[in-house]
């Protein structure tokens, strides 16, 4: 008897045995999936293992093997167990998040009858046979409903002789070469995409239709003068959406009837931020620095061996040269590579970089994706068809065989790190897989999390050092504006107006950073002081020009602004406080001759939209871009003379103890992308707080101080990388509740154990209130990690099965990012 181990994606901590029945026991293989009986339902289970004869009397049967191949590779199978182990989680759960989703829409298989006989003679034989040629019950029947309809789908067919069996039987089909499965939603997607374009026909217009146009009908003067001035040769019209902000169809209709335009559907090449051409580009002759680095990992790819790197190189030091030569050079020993990059819709230059490079020997593994293409993609991997993977997080978990090297590129952003269950860091990860692989892996930044600057500290990583930009470009020069100092109440104190004067009458570009989205952080009654919170999350909530409303960030509740205090009745009550929506709005009347452009989320929600926007930024059709921390990540715009903060205090305030790394970093990222080409760079950093050690770190551009100092508080009071912690929290709807229960799991936790390590808490939570629950957290503090992972994983399991928890939740954050 063949028993096997299974994996459910359901958050449970344990493993459940069953029998797999003895016409099907050549089939099995871990990494399959399983139809089983679970409770009253059938649930697809993950085979993680065969298993010894069980103790228990009784197993029961699986009902049907789903896959004829294993979905899931040994390699992959223990990386999610370590997952399971490591973040406390189910390992069903984290063999979920390692698949593409499209992989679970199984009815759109369609199953062919193979040569079907010439004659209903020899069909009648060919049927006659089969008992000798095939064994089961299932597989006769599905044949005889073949021969009275050669094509079926699988749920037609699912609806005719049940579940039971069913893929396991046609996958036995197969293998004898009777019949064909075709899988529709890999076939969809293969179909060439196109996207609907608009150009312009007519390039004389009669001055009499334009003064028409221009009176009567300001949409269609707004698509035309774009084509006319700035797009002669056509652009898609989801462009053409983004820039005019309304739907320009209606116009385009009516300019088509006119004579004036045409749309048409024109090919393009489906690849992140959309679509745009490539060309190949040749390696660039590396530097002397790049060259030292580049032999390092050369080594180390040589070394055939798990050898963690951490790359420190400065911004604009030519990092991603360096990983693409390396992976150049991988690909001629026949080896693959994984590029993990923080959020790939941000970055669709440094991507089209790879491509421009490797062209169709990357795959490409983005949230902009639809399942269909993802799936596409993930087959185009298992199946060997590509050399590099490029991708956010999830793309640690490409079914590649012969992997060579890993690279995390921006290592330090905190986007890694997953908020939901499995709640996995995509780099530690990466390094994870790198030993089980026992290759190298390269992360990479200009500013490393503290973490892995102290392990290249203390030789767990191999640090390789990058100090100058290429062709020895200085780094920007980094001047900081005392806001105390400045009693103006303008956005833009009198230097930095000046600056971006001096910077556009060169014909040069800005960037503007704010970490605050919206027109103004707060609303309030200037008599009674009565400030306006989401009535759901305890946030302020945010004022929004464009919609004239009252946003909350965490949720959607939005809201009309007050016209008098619903506290105290006054009419006195009024926006405070900052956003980009009003920097944008001061900066267009400060220089109205400007293209002012802002880039947060709420400009950028299209599917295209960052990479329209940067695209335009890149050929100079903007001259002040405006944005959120998205305008940080690495871009690359030679023509960019100056970045100015708008105040740079505001991530230092947060109740974290990263709150003055995530600063340093966020700053010294934001400089970072002046000064890339002859033309120099300057940064302007505007403050309330300008003797913090982050801000005065990142104006000397001096990672190394920042560190030391850093480190030595974080060892004083015991943080990571000296510790490590787990977050756990509680939440529920009901306040004193959900208090209770975190009073009682934490009393619990002391008792447990109030050596190995510190029990904090319980305390709110940050944010006190998220989506209508309370929230109170207890935080697990400990040098000795696996006890302390053991130690939560079984006291909570303990609670949750001793305690009622009603509609509590219990989430068990493992080195948590973030403790808001
Ligand atoms: P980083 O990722 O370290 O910030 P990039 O890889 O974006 O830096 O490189 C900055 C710029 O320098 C890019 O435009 C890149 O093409 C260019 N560059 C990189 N290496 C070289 C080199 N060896 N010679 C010339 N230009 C280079
Ligand atoms: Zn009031
Ligand atoms: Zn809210």
């Amino acid at each position: 008897m063949q028993y096997i181990d299974v994996a459910v994606a359901l958050p449970v901590n344990h493993l459940y045995t069953y029998r797999v029945p003895e016409d099907v026991e050549e089939q099995i293989q871990p990494g399959q999936r399983v139809l089983v009986a679970f409770g009253k339902k059938y649930l697809a289970g993950y085979v993680v293992r065969l298993a010894e004869t069980p103790e228990l009397e009784h197993v029961k049967d699986i009902l049907d093997i789903l896959d004829a191949e294993p979905i899931v590779t040994p390699n992959i199978l223990r990386l999610t167990e370590w997952i399971a182990e490591y973040y406390c989680c189910s390992w069903g759960i984290a063999i979920k998040a390692a698949l593409p989703t499209g992989i679970d829409i199984l009815h759109s298989i369609r199953v062919h009858l193979r040569m079907p006989p010439e004659s209903d003679r020899a069909m009648q034989d060919f049927f006659d046979d089969l008992p000798l040629r095939v064994s089961g019950g299932m597989q006769k029947k599905i044949l005889a409903i073949l021969r009275q309809s050669p094509t079926i789908s699988l749920a037609d067919l699912q609806k005719k002789v049940g579940k039971k069996r069913l893929h396991a039987s046609l996958h036995a089909l197969e293998r004898q070469g009777l019949i064909e499965l075709e899988d529709v939603v890999a076939l969809g997607k293969m179909q060439a995409k196109t996207l609907q374009h608009a150009v312009l026909l007519a390039s004389e217009i009669l001055p009499s239709d334009l003064d028409n146009l221009e009176n009567h009908a300001p949409n269609q003067m707004a698509v035309l003068n774009i084509l006319r001035e700035r797009f002669p040769d056509g652009l898609p019209i989801v462009d053409l959406q983004e820039m005019v902000k309304f739907d320009p169809r209606s116009a385009l209709k009516a300019l088509t009837q006119k004579g004036y335009v045409q749309t048409y559907p024109k090919e393009i090449q489906r690849r992140p931020g959309g679509y745009f051409a490539y060309q190949k580009t040749p390696p660039l002759l590396l530097t002397p620095e790049q060259r030292q680095v580049f032999e390092q990992i050369h080594a180390a790819i040589n070394s055939n061996q798990f050898a963690p790197m951490l790359l420190h190189g400065v911004t604009g030091s030519g990092k991603t040269e360096i990983y693409m030569q390396a992976i150049a050079y991988l690909l001629t020993l026949k080896r693959r590579a994984i590029v993990l990059v923080p959020e790939i819709s941000l970055t669709p230059l440094l991507v089209s970089r790879f491509l421009s490079r490797f062209e169709n020997n990357v795959a490409v593994l983005h949230s902009g994706l639809s399942t269909g293409e993802r799936y596409d993609e993930w087959l185009r991997i298992k199946r060997g068809e590509v050399d590099v993977v490029i991708g956010a997080r999830s793309a640690i978990f490409a079914p590649m065989e012969r992997l060579g090297l890993i690279v995390v590129d921006e290592e330090h952003e905190m986007s890694y790190k997953q908020d939901s269950e499995p709640r996995y860091h995509g780099r530690d990860t990466a390094v994870m897989r790198a030993r089980l692989e026992n290759i190298p892996i390269l992360l990479g930044s200009a500013t490393p999390s503290l973490e892995s600057y102290y392990n290249s500290q203390t030789n767990k990583y191999q640090l390789l050092t990058i100090k100058e930009r290429v062709d020895a470009r200085p780094l920007p020069t980094v001047e900081i504006i005392d806001r105390r100092r400045d009693r103006s109440q303008h956005l833009f104190s009198n230097t930095l107006e000046q600056a971006i004067r001096d910077v556009l009458a060169r014909g040069e570009q800005v960037l503007l950073f704010l970490n605050l989205r919206g027109f103004a952080n707060f609303y309030l009654c200037q008599e009674c002081g009565f400030v306006y919170d989401c009535p759901r999350c305890n946030v302020t909530l945010t004022y929004h020009a464009s919609t004239h409303r009252l946003q909350c960030h965490y949720c959607d509740f939005s809201r009309l602004p007050p016209v008098a205090c619903e506290q105290c009745g006054s009419p006195n009550v009024q926006y405070r406080g900052i956003g980009t929506e009003r920097i944008e709005q001061d900066a267009q009347l400060l220089f109205p001759e400007a293209v002012v452009t802002r880039m947060d989320r709420d400009t950028v929600s299209g599917k295209n939209a960052h990479y329209t926007i940067l695209r335009q930024f890149d050929q100079g059709e903007i001259d002040i871009l405006i944005g959120t921390q998205m305008v940080t990540k690495g871009h690359d715009f030679p023509n960019v003379t100056l970045v100015g903060v708008i105040a740079a205090e505001i991530g230092l305030n947060l109740p974290d103890f990263r709150s003055s790394e995530r600063t340093f970093q966020i700053l010294t990222q934001v400089a970072g992308r002046t000064g890339r080409g002859h033309l120099g760079g300057h940064v302007i950093i505007q403050t309330y707080n300008p003797l913090h050690y982050a801000i005065l770190a990142a104006q000397q551009h001096d990672y190394l101080t920042f560190y030391a100092r850093e480190i030595v508080f974080r060892q004083q009071l015991n943080y990571p990388p000296f510790s490590r912690m787990i977050n756990i929290v509680l939440q529920g709807e009901d306040e004193l509740f959900t208090r209770d229960l975190a009073q009682r799991l934490c009393e619990d936790l002391r008792r447990a154990d109030s050596r190995k390590l510190t029990v904090l808490g319980p305390a709110p939570a940050a944010l006190t209130r998220l989506r209508n629950k309370y929230r109170y957290q207890i935080l697990l503090k400990s040098q000795q990690s696996l006890y302390m992972r053991t130690f939560a994983k079984e006291q909570v399991e303990l609670f949750r099965k001793t305690v009622a928890l009603k509609d509590v939740q219990i989430l068990v954050d493992v080195d948590p990012v973030s403790l808001l």
